[in-house]
């Protein structure tokens, strides 16, 4: 362990000494001045090699919440009370929302009312000056690309003005996808359509196998100069040997952004694994990496933050919050990048 993993590690364990069992039970804490206005802040985000960095040039590393697919148990947390109080309360500087796409009441089957859903958290997180990641939930994109080009062209001619926004084209790819036969040419084709509209912004493109094979995307990277590449992790499932693809990828120069991440196994059930989620914010902080825990819904399961008491509204209190929630939050607000 070198002299930063160490020094990262020990803050996260200051942090949870100092926050035990969290203090969600103070509802209304006010903004630090880290949450007020990062996008204020940073601006535009973009590459500098295997980093992100904001409008001045200085590395970024956001830490933030992904909802759950916009058309399950999260759909009723999709409004600007959420965001606000995750902006405020757990502190986050960015914001993931998953429009689902091809699975039961997705974006195919009832598009109005999905992307009505993102678009409200979109706007939310805005006007909150937080960062927001419009996510293609989807887990075989390629048969879907002219929805996607329909979709992401929307979006950058609604919202390719705000620094704010960050375009997910393609979350998990599924096992037996390519990244050379599937997986690129519809990166190609989307994000062609994008950069029609919109010259700037950040494009992050999923990787094979559920956004693991980081690696060999790196090997063959996209031209675009402002693309990064999605690795999710599940702190119960990967451990080192996906650390090492990441590791793999940034040595080849890659930019890689974690838009999912798990306190328990890559299914979102099974126990906390602790030890696992420090080794990766120690690996997350010695890089620079920016992510999104997983998720705000209210199923019965480890992955879902709060339990079905929770408001739709916000202003949760700790009872509200499953272990998972709590656990997250910590980590989150004790982020401080
Ligand atoms: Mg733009």
């Amino acid at each position: 362990m070198t002299p930063f993993k160490l020094a990262a590690a020990a803050a996260i364990f200051t942090t949870l000494l100092f926050h035990p069992g969290c203090a969600a039970s103070t509802p209304s804490a006010p903004p630090t001045p880290a949450t007020l206005g990062v996008v204020r802040a940073h601006g535009r985000l973009h590459t500098a090699g295997n980093r992100l960095v904001g409008a001045d040039g200085r590395p970024v590393s956001l830490a933030g919440v992904s909802y759950g697919w916009s058309q399950w148990e999260a759909a009723r947390f999709y409004n600007a009370d959420v965001v606000n109080w995750l902006k405020q309360d757990w502190h986050a500087t960015i914001i993931r929302a998953p429009l689902g796409i091809h699975e039961e009441d997705g974006y195919l089957q009832h598009p109005a009312r999905n992307l009505a859903r993102v678009t409200r958290v979109v706007d939310a997180a805005i006007a909150a000056e937080v960062y927001v990641i419009i996510d293609w939930h989807d887990h075989q994109a390629q048969l879907h690309s002219e929805q996607a080009v329909a979709f992401f062209s929307d979006m950058a001619r609604r919202y390719g003005k705000h620094p704010n926004i960050i375009y997910e084209i393609f979350n998990e790819p599924k096992t037996g996808l390519t990244w050379a036969r599937d997986v690129k040419p519809y990166a190609e084709k989307v994000i062609a359509a994008i950069r029609a509209i919109d010259a700037d912004n950040l494009i992050v493109v999923g990787t094979p196998n559920f956004s693991q094979n980081v690696d060999v995307a790196a090997a063959d990277p996209l031209k675009d100069p402002n693309v990064a590449y999605v690795l999710h992790f599940y702190a119960g499932t990967h451990k080192q040997g996906l650390r090492a693809k990441a590791l793999k990828a940034l040595e080849l120069g890659a930019p890689l952004f974690v838009t999912e991440w798990g306190t328990c196994d890559a299914s979102g059930k099974g126990p906390i694994d602790e030890k696992s989620v420090g080794e990766w914010f120690a690996f997350m902080h010695e890089h620079q990496l920016s992510h999104c825990n997983w998720a705000v819904y209210d199923k019965s399961e480890t992955a879902a933050i709060v339990h079905r008491s929770a408001g739709s509204k916000g202003h949760w209190r700790e009872d509200d919050l499953s272990p998972s929630g709590k656990y997250a939050r910590t980590l989150i607000r004790g982020w401080g990048e």
